[in-house]
């Protein structure tokens, strides 16, 4: 009697056990995961009927199949249509208008997905997300006209252009160039028009810019900004460095920067200064000075900038300097994106035209480095100072002081490093501390853009 009733107990148990198991096995196994295929679309409700719409779909347990219908208000065209499981986690799908159908003469059509996955759920159907959008077809491309820019750009200097665009779903305005770099165009006097500075970087054998206006449905429209080129030979400076130098201001900045923890090699630690540091330090920059108001502008005339009464010249903007020591040629190299100037010790900095401060903290081998906004994408920096006056958010007006020179950061004696920057590239100074640069390059052709849109 006991051993049956334990008998008997003991195949209840494993009967459960199985029950149970199958159960449990069916609730946690990835063969029967109970998740939808998430499917995500690109577009924004609208399209041009001809650029592919992407749809990328991600499942735990794969795609079984995945079908793509268009539906217009006369026909039903099934556009993509896939049915062989693949257990690939992640899929994507170019979705493009039926093939010889090139014009919707609908004003809308419905895009239908349908993606099942490989789960057993569901009496082995697996679970299946459907989805429905309505894209308001938009075939018409932005009208674009360029109506007036600086003559020349020069290698390592500024620009600017004008341009009229139209589009009623626009959704960019961009300047793209040869080098990778978008600027953003900022809506310009009056409506309908856009304006942006540009800047050739110094590290770059040459410029070009396109100006693309791109609406919401993907149509897009090019234009050409005419610049001539001018090409500007920048200082190659050999320097040898010495055991003093490295001993000395290596030693002393190597024993701040995080960078250089555990390292102790003096010429290991210079190059880890001059190049991992200084990126970094650049990287800082770049980030605050590109970004560009959507605000109107109605005018933009600075004056030319003067940040330190009879500063003398003792570095260039542009500077390529390649470093060697005790015979071994290049051990690193840095372009020196500022001008230096020097006059007395802590001699008074002054921001010659306001705006607004959007950094002031000490920034690695610039030191005490202040930055001014002084909108339409243009910025200047002040590096190595012994004091700063002002506080990022703050407002500064024309030659108001916000520092004083010194040689906080990496430099040898006290002097200011002076940088200028178009929406986060660094440029020559020079032209913006030069009353007839500005004057033949940028706020003339602001006056002649402006007549001409008058005249519209
Ligand atoms: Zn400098």
């Amino acid at each position: 009697m006991s051993r049956g009733r334990n008998g008997s107990g003991i195949m209840g148990w494993i009967l459960s056990a199985i029950v149970v198991g199958a159960i449990g096995f069916m609730a946690f196994s990835p063969l029967f995961e109970r998740e939808d295929p998430k499917l995500t679309l690109s577009h924004d409700g609208y399209w041009n009927f001809k650029d592919p719409i992407k749809v990328d779909v991600e499942d735990v347990s794969g795609l079984k199949s995945f079908t793509a219908t268009i539906v217009g208000p006369h026909d039903e065209w099934v556009v993509t249509e896939v049915a062989t499981p693949s257990k690939e986690t992640k899929k994507s799908f170019q979705i493009l208008p039926p093939k010889g159908v090139r014009n919707a003469e609908a004003q809308s059509v419905v895009l239908k997905i349908e993606a099942t996955d490989n789960s057993l759920w569901g009496m082995f159907m697996g679970n299946t997300n459907k989805q429905e959008v309505t894209l308001v077809i938009d075939q018409r491309a932005p009208l674009l006209s360029v109506i007036a820019s600086s003559y020349k750009i020069q290698k390592g200097g500024s620009a600017i252009v004008i341009f009229k665009a139209q589009d009623d779903q626009m959704e960019s305005l961009k300047i793209q160039t040869n080098f990778g770099k978008t600027f953003i165009a900022q809506p310009f006097y009056k409506k309908g028009y856009y304006a942006s500075l540009l800047a050739w970087p110094v590290q770059n054998e040459t410029f070009s810019a396109i100006v693309v206006a791109r609406d919401k449905a993907g149509n897009e429209t090019k234009g050409s900004v005419p610049l001539r080129l001018k090409d500007h030979a920048y200082r190659v400076s050999n320097i040898e460095l010495s055991d003093a130098f490295l001993e000395g201001k290596i030693a002393e900045l190597a024993n701040t920067y995080d960078q250089t923890v555990g390292v102790a090699d003096r010429l290991e630690q210079f190059r880890i200064i001059n190049e991992k540091v200084r990126a970094d330090n650049e990287k800082i920059i770049h980030a605050v000075t590109s970004k560009v108001s959507n605000d109107l502008i109605t005018d933009f005339k600075p004056v030319p900038f003067y940040p330190l009464v009879n500063g003398q010249k003792v570095a260039d903007f542009g500077d390529h300097r390649i470093y060697s020591y005790k015979g071994q040629e290049n051990v690193s190299q840095a372009y020196h994106m500022g001008l230096d100037l020097a006059s007395v010790q802590m001699g008074a900095i002054k921001s010659s035209n306001g705006g607004n401060v959007v950094f002031s903290e000490t920034n690695g081998i610039y030191g005490n480095l202040p930055i001014i906004d002084h909108g339409f994408g243009l910025y200047t920096l002040y590096g190595h100072c012994s004091s700063v006056n002002v506080h990022e958010k703050d407002h500064v007006v024309n030659e108001q002081e916000i520092a004083k020179t010194g040689m906080s950061g990496y430099a040898m004696g006290d002097h200011l490093h002076f940088g200028i920057l178009v929406q986060g590239i660094e440029v020559r100074p020079e032209e913006w501390m030069d009353s007839k640069w500005i004057q033949d390059n940028i706020t003339s052709v602001i006056d002649t853009a402006k007549m001409f849109i008058d005249q519209q």
